[in-house]
């Protein structure tokens, strides 16, 4: 299943995407309407996973919605850096030998079409499209081999990076944390729609140009391992957002110069079974 937070004639609303319709929670008894963050309460989780039959229930327009964040308030959002080969070798470093995270703040997440508004003193703005695992279920010390059982779903995450302030730091808080440097949707898609994460196109386009083509095959920390050692460390809970890093293609790293983002340019990322996220940049 998708599953979307919406806006419709005013009002917020979670809902089940069904091809270019989608269904409200508030048609469907036993749903919470107008929850803000229903991803919290893992008894709400599995309520919105026992809906097997939606043919009941009435639909609208996905052309009548807006589409935004479809988490509105994840307890933490971790991220994982240089985590694909393909961008460890475009970075000239060595290949971590243990996962290297980093969190952005909760308001950084914006909406999958929203234009993003980056303040002109950020003078590297890049991109990194990234699948992220949705969390379904409270877990520490998660198993490999029982990873999946802790996972509700998967969207798509830009990393947006202002690369001056990350160089300059030496730590990351700042040139990732921006308000709208997380960029998230178009929806969740259901672990049970996704057999496996660690096959997946994912690409990014710079306007027109596609600037990253890469497959989540070529991930060093795979889903279940990444699981594992996050929650080695902390508690993960239903609704945290974990992004798994982002592989070759970003503009820091061009060979022939850098391809940065820049005032009005649109970054698109796809990734196979979930759809795409595009946003537009404007510097203020
Ligand atoms: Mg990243």
């Amino acid at each position: 299943m998708k599953i979307a937070r919406f806006i419709y004639r005013g009002k917020e609303s979670l809902g089940f995407v069904v091809d270019d319709e989608i269904v409200p929670f508030y048609e469907i008894e036993g749903l919470p309407p107008y929850l803000s963050y229903p991803f919290t309460d893992e008894g709400i989780l599995e309520n919105i996973l026992s809906i097997k039959d939606l043919s009941p229930y009435p639909r609208i327009s996905l052309n009548s919605v807006d589409l935004i964040n479809p988490i509105k308030y994840p307890g933490k959002i971790v991220c994982l850096g240089l985590n694909y080969w393909s961008h460890v070798e475009e970075s000239g470093r060595e290949p971590p030998s243990d996962i290297i995270l980093f969190m952005k703040p909760r308001t950084a997440l914006a909406g999958p079409y929203e234009v993003i508004k980056v303040p002109k003193y950020v003078r590297k703005l890049d991109y990194e499209g990234e699948l992220a695992v949705v969390i379904g279920k409270r877990g520490r010390d998660i198993p490999e081999n029982d990873a999946y059982k802790y996972i509700f779903g998967y969207t798509i995450l830009n990393d947006v990076s202002a690369r001056d302030f990350q160089f300059r730091d030496g730590q990351w808080t700042r040139g990732k944390g921006f308000d709208g440097f997380a960029p998230i949707g178009p929806w969740i898609v259901t672990k049970d729609e996704i057999s496996n994460p660690n096959n997946l196109y994912i690409k990014t386009w710079l306007n027109d140009e596609l600037r990253q083509d890469g497959n989540t095959s070529d991930m060093i920390f795979k889903v279940p391992e990444i699981l594992h050692r996050i929650s080695k460390v902390m508690t993960l809970e239903p609704g945290d957002i974990i992004s798994t890093g982002t592989p070759s293609g970003v503009g820091i790293f061009d060979k022939s110069g850098e391809k940065l983002i820049k005032n009005g340019d649109q970054v698109r990322i796809e990734i196979e079974k979930i759809g795409y996220i595009q946003n537009k940049f404007i510097f203020i």
